[in-house]
């Protein structure tokens, strides 16, 4: 019988995962998630490349995970440090002879994989299962390396071929844990303090607690408490509010929920209720997920751009302080560094505004939302930030038209409002009056200041 490691990255679930599926008996089973250390390090000023609202939601996550392990006769190990030397450590220490981890869109990812294949000795199997994707690639209509640039031609060859596999349901019981072995996990206070502490701003109307459990009372509430998802498609470009888009990338995203799940759930709901253009475009949504990521397994490191970030200049610290003088893009920075999420209408004009008002480099917001969002996907942010700015395999860039969008989804100004309460003040027509100290077409009010980078 087989003694089996499970190195989990964004697979924190135990349904739908097919890491924790076990066709014959093992003979144990350890389950280890490393938390690099070098997350916790500044990269480029911008501060470390997980902030606190994405650790607080991991460790939340893990600590669900590890109760749902215990309740299967398995448990859970969390290190932090260098994960393939803690994993190759743990190899070596307990004689596993099989290790499994999911293939992965992240360049660092699957580099630190090809890394441990190369450590692990000859009578260790390595298995990569795909997981957390629609569609697994043998799944494909079309080879990788034939992806289309663009997401509406990769969606016309997939939709109609493909046969999405059902989720599976979670095991009832697991392979005992390996005697000897360590397992638990250090208080969140250890690893970070600010994290441990971190709490979302109550103006974002919304706590995302991560876990299972509470990925799924969410999909839950969307589906068949709120009915929501009736309505998605008219609702998903709004700014503020609970139910307007799903919030489900948080779970996605730490793999607390499979995108198989959802897209069963929302099967289920339209049996009863009937397929609309919403449930419909709740399943286009994940499929975009889908493109990203096989969009960045196929570039590799290009993904991230291929020159070192540039240093962070004045224009772009007022950018992520929510300092640029612009109502609608501050407010949108505003909420991301208070709460850790954003609307995906605030997302392109925040990025565009970057990209093409400051003539910021786009890498750099990438890093900054990296550091932000809880729902941070390598494959999905630095994706939709290429998209964006035009580079990569889509050239055309999306510029967003700023005064437009302002009176298009915030007409009363109610969310430039909320997130800066001294427009509260103003009437309607003034509080989207923008002046801008960097860019020509916001030019400031005479007589105004500069606002500061760091308040
Ligand atoms: C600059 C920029 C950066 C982004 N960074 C991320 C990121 O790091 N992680 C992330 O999950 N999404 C990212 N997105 C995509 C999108 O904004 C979020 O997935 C969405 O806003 C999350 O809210 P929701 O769960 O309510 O989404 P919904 O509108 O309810 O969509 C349902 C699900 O579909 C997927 N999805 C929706 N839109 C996209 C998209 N454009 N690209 C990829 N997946 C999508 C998500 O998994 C989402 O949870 C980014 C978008 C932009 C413009």
């Amino acid at each position: 019988m087989r003694r089996v490691l499970v190195w989990l990255r964004g697979d924190l679930r135990l349904a739908d995962n097919p890491l924790l599926r076990f066709a014959s008996p093992a003979e144990s089973l350890l389950c280890v998630y490393v938390l690099d250390d070098a997350w916790l390090e500044d990269r480029a000023g911008l501060g470390p490349r997980i902030g606190a609202a994405r650790l607080r939601f991991l460790w939340e996550s893990l600590i669900a995970l590890r109760g749902e392990l215990l309740g299967r006769g398995s448990d859970l190990l969390v290190r932090v440090g260098d994960p393939l030397e803690e994993v190759a450590g743990l190899v070596d220490r307990h004689a596993f002879d099989q290790v499994r981890v999911r293939r992965d869109a992240g360049w660092e990812e699957s580099g630190a994989v090809a890394r441990l294949a190369e450590r692990l000795g000859p009578g260790v199997e390595l298995w990569q299962p795909d997981a957390g994707l629609l569609l697994d690639e043998g799944e494909l209509p079309l080879p990788l390396d034939a992806l289309p640039p663009s997401f509406s031609a990769f969606r016309r060859r997939v939709e109609p071929a493909a046969t999405l596999p059902a989720s599976w349901p979670a095991p009832v019981t697991l392979p005992p844990w390996p005697e000897g072995a360590p397992r638990g996990l250090p208080a969140l206070h250890r690893v970070s303090p600010v994290a441990a502490d971190w709490t979302a701003d109550a103006r974002g109307g919304f706590r995302f607690a991560g876990g299972e459990a509470e990925g799924l009372a969410r999909l839950d509430h969307y589906l068949w408490q709120g009915g929501a998802v009736a309505s998605y498609k008219q609702t998903r470009n709004a700014l503020m509010g609970a139910d307007f888009s799903t919030r489900l990338a948080p779970w996605l995203a730490h793999g607390c929920l499979s995108p198989r799940q959802v897209h069963d759930a929302v099967r289920a709901w339209e049996a009863t209720h009937g397929a609309n253009d919403s449930s419909e475009w709740v399943i286009v949504e994940l499929l975009w997920r889908d493109y990203f990521h096989w969009a960045a397994r196929q570039e590799g490191a290009a993904l991230y751009g291929r020159r070192r970030l540039p240093p962070a200049d004045d224009a772009f610290r007022r950018w992520c302080r929510g300092r640029t003088g612009v109502p609608l893009i501050d407010a949108a920075m505003t909420e991301l560094a208070a709460t850790g999420w954003l609307s995906n209408r605030a997302r392109q004009n925040a990025a565009s505004f970057l990209v093409f008002e400051l003539g910021g480099d786009w890498r750099l917001g990438a890093a900054w939302f990296e550091r932000c969002l809880i729902d941070y996907d390598a494959a999905s942010n630095w994706g939709n930030w290429r998209y964006v700015a035009g580079v990569g395999r889509d050239r055309r860039g999306h510029r967003f038209d700023i005064p437009w969008q302002a009176r298009r989804y915030d007409p009363e100004g109610d969310y430039v409002a909320r997130w800066q309460p001294a427009l509260a003040t103003l009437p309607v027509a003034q509080r989207h009056q923008p002046w801008c100290a960097d860019v020509e077409r916001f030019p400031p009010p005479p007589g105004s200041k500069v606002p500061p980078a760091d308040p």
